[in-house]
């Protein structure tokens, strides 16, 4: 039995394409139930050829949005640079609601894999696991999917300091049908994004400058509205129409040198949490989690864990360093140093653009029974 604390994202697929190649898994998740609501998330390329592994893909498409391009734009919303986030065969981005993606994960397991209201408070390398009320669990395997702040990283390889990108990050869904491609506005320290979910909604996000642990008003909608208002007119209509505001400092995780110790290995934003800067967390975990399937059906445990450690490493890495330069450049507020930032953006060549694509999206998709 194979032992997967956390049942995000990372968790979830993993449980899914575990039992795909024919391993028993028990999910462990702190909430109390599987989360249904949270914000949205746009699954590019990469994560959808590993879903489309899992048989999965088609679902996703159907209730989420499929996304077939996307733009980076300045603060009016007049396009710098646009991106295909269609694959060849027609295979697209998804833009889709975290609950939902959650939901389609869970249904594609027995009903009894994920148990809720289990907190991991420590686990040792053969794959001892003992929850908050002292309960003990031994694994064959234990998948430390438990994201950014995991215990299981803390138990295994100890304390790791996150770094702070300086920047605080206000999400949303707003009651807004309008919206029809993904695009990110980029201002002076200031961006706004915004992405179709289909059902009629929007996501959005907005990033500022800030140093961790601010906090808003009574009322943030207004807050953003004021600090906003030089942007397009549809920035404006989507913060009017959302009912709830999210708000969270950005953090990534300093690149570890192991995830994987005996019986134990890590998954995910425990193993390589990135700034959001490329849309990538997620899809960075769904990617672990098919390789790691891949890697453990054809070497078993504890090899298998090992071997997903090598094949995954230096991409999920160049994914942290990339998406932390990515934001450092989208949060210039220096007028100067943006308007060369925007005239690289649109000088880009669309070969150089379709080559930097081709590596993202370009995922090797290892053969699951
Ligand atoms: C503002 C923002 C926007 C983003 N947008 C995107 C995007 O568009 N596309 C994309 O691909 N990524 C995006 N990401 C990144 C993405 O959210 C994460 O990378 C992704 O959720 C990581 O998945 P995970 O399964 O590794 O971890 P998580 O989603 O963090 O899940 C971890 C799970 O473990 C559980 N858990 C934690 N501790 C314990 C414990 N001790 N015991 C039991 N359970 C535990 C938690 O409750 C949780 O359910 C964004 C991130 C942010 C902050």
């Amino acid at each position: 039995m194979i032992g997967i604390i956390g049942a995000g994202p990372g968790g979830l697929t993993a449980a899914v394409a575990l039992r795909r190649v024919g391993c028993a898994v028990e999910v462990l998740e702190q909430a109390p139930t599987i989360r249904a609501a949270g914000a949205g998330l746009t699954l590019q390329l990469n994560a959808m050829r590993m879903l489309e592994a899992l048989e999965l893909a088609e679902a996703v498409t159907r209730a989420g949005y499929a996304l077939k391009s996307g733009c980076s734009a300045r603060p009016d919303g007049s396009a710098l640079m646009r991106m295909s986030l269609t694959g060849a065969d027609g295979l697209t981005g998804v833009g889709i609601l975290r609950g939902t993606l959650s939901r389609i994960l869970h249904e594609a397991l027995p009903a009894d894999t994920v148990r809720c209201g289990v907190r991991v408070a420590s686990v040792s390398r053969d794959g001892v696991v003992i929850d908050s009320q002292g309960v003990e669990r031994v694994y064959d395997a234990v998948i430390g999917a438990d994201g950014i702040h995991s215990a299981v990283r803390a138990a295994v390889f100890g304390e790791k300091p996150l770094r702070d990108a300086n920047a605080t990050c206000w999400r949303g869904i707003a009651d807004h049908d309008g919206v029809d491609t993904l695009c990110e506005r980029m201002g002076h320290g200031l961006r706004f994004g915004s992405v179709p979910m289909g059902g009629g909604k929007t996501y959005w996000f907005a990033v500022a400058n800030a140093a961790p642990g601010g906090t808003d008003g009574a009322d943030p909608v207004a807050e953003l509205r004021d600090r906003f208002s030089d942007f397009e007119p549809l920035v404006d209509a989507l913060l009017v129409a959302t009912p709830r505001v999210m708000r969270h400092d950005l953090y990534d995780l300093a690149p570890l040198d192991v995830w994987t110790a005996g019986r134990v290995t890590l998954l995910g934003d425990a193993a390589h949490a990135m700034t959001p800067n490329l849309g990538q967390g997620a899809c960075q975990a769904i990617e672990d989690a098919v390789v790691l399937a891949g890697a453990v059906s054809r070497l078993g445990v504890p090899d298998g864990l090992s071997r997903y450690e090598e094949t995954r490493k230096a991409r999920a890495r160049s994914f942290v360093r990339r998406s932390w330069t990515l934001g450092a450049v989208a949060q210039w507020e220096n007028p100067v140093a943006c308007w060369l930032r925007n005239l690289g953006m649109s000088w880009t060549p669309e070969v150089v653009m379709r080559r930097q694509l081709a590596a993202v999206y370009g995922v090797t998709v290892p053969q699951l029974g």
